[in-house]
């Protein structure tokens, strides 16, 4: 008798970690999908209002871009965040830009006239990266 209640009490402990388990893989996977379609994979740059460049956001790089007004901005990608490291620009606005990593997110120089903005690439496709 005292087993069989034992067992019971066993058994709805079991059933309420089961249900836990359910629901923490549910909003696992709810973050998941909203933090991965809130990110962009890849960035696009300009250049006096020409496409410079695509890069990846998932490789580290550092691209001198040699601007139309012959200055210089320093765009460098680092753990999945593009953000410009120097730049001669007089008004530095664009290297006080925090990182961008977000689909639409953008940083502007105007005085160089260079835009670096993220995209999602392969938009609607289902990316099949997904571990
Ligand atoms: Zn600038």
């Amino acid at each position: 008798m005292g087993d069989n209640k034992k067992n019971n009490r066993n058994k709805i402990r079991n059933d309420i970690i089961f249900v836990a388990v359910l629901l923490f893989a549910a909003v696992v996977g709810i973050l998941y999908l909203f933090v991965f379609r809130e990110s962009g994979n890849t960035v696009k740059v300009t250049r006096g209002g020409e496409l410079y460049g695509i890069y990846s956001l998932s490789e580290d790089i550092t691209e001198d871009i040699h601007t139309v007004n012959g200055g210089l901005n320093r765009l460098v990608i680092k753990d999945g965040k593009a953000f410009v490291d120097s730049a001669s620009c007089p008004d530095g606005i664009c290297v006080a830009h925090p990182p961008v990593f977000r689909n639409g997110e953008s940083i502007v120089c105007l005085p160089n006239k260079v835009v670096v903005t993220v995209i999602s690439e392969n938009d609607g496709d289902s990316p099949d990266i997904i571990a």
